[in-house]
């Protein structure tokens, strides 16, 4: 079985002006320092990125951000483009957040041009993909899943498929304190890696590192990321302070 180096990386949303953005780059800098068994990846709001690419500069905490528009450049009044998140050293993008299919109506297709816009740029990628409370209770969360990693990963090779994290959210897990069971989280990422065996092959399924998002705290971080399939967390609301984002860090065994 493929050894997979597990992945935290923080979500920090709408949070954080830029001198708060970097007092918390700093103290996760400093905290993560000696930290060799995991990738990190920290994503400011926008405006905060120049300031905090100085801080993890040459560190073990990458720098990433919480989106990017499709196109590459022109007339997109508002969006962000990634050769602007490169300029300003960004080396890996959250893409399809619930909140941003929820609130901001992203289709799954739409979703797919900006993953296949960050491969071509070659620039990481975090895919995120999770049911609701309504389509859980349906008994359909393997089915939306699989369907949102399938027609996401439309036109992604098999060679292009190592820029690709897979984060899986239940969205009603995400801010509110509900964190799925250990059981239930790792179900939904077999079924993950199994999709991925179909559309692949078996050793890449095996390689491949899939988060877990949605209220994940210090004091579940360690029997979720001990979970077979479960290889990191995608981190909102504990990502804010750096405390609790070092103690998830630091819960994997
Ligand atoms: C997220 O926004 O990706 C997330 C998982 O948030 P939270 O940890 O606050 O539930």
């Amino acid at each position: 079985m493929a050894v997979r180096k597990k992945y935290i990386a923080g979500n920090w949303k709408m949070n954080k002006l830029t001198d708060e953005a970097v007092s918390l780059a700093k103290e996760i800098v400093e905290g993560a320092q000696k930290v060799t068994n995991c990738k990190i990846m920290i994503a400011p709001p926008y405006t905060a990125l120049s300031e905090v690419k100085k801080i993890v500069k040459g560190t073990n905490v990458l720098l990433g951000a919480q989106n990017m528009s499709n196109e590459k450049s022109g007339a997109h009044t508002g969006e962000i483009s990634i050769d602007m998140l490169k300029d300003v050293g960004v080396s890996a993008v959250i893409i399809g957040h619930s909140e941003r299919r929820i609130i901001y109506g992203e289709k799954d297709d739409f979703i797919n041009s900006k993953i296949l816009l960050a491969i071509k740029e070659k620039m990481d990628v975090i895919f995120c993909v999770g049911e609701t409370l309504k389509e859980r209770e349906a008994g359909k969360a393997f089915e939306i899943v699989t369907n949102q990693v399938v027609n996401g990963l439309k036109g992604v090779t098999e060679k292009d498929l190592s820029f690709v994290t897979i984060a899986y959210e239940p969205v009603w897990a995400i801010g509110t304190g509900k964190t799925a069971t250990d059981k239930d989280a790792d179900d939904v990422h077999k079924v993950i890696r199994e999709t991925l065996e179909k559309l692949y092959s078996k050793e890449l399924a095996q390689k491949m590192i899939i988060q877990y998002g949605g209220s994940v705290k210090p004091e579940n971080a360690g029997a979720l990321l001990s979970m077979e399939n479960i290889d990191g967390a995608l981190v909102g609301g504990a990502s804010l302070k750096a405390e609790q984002f070092l103690a998830i860090i630091n819960s994997i065994k």
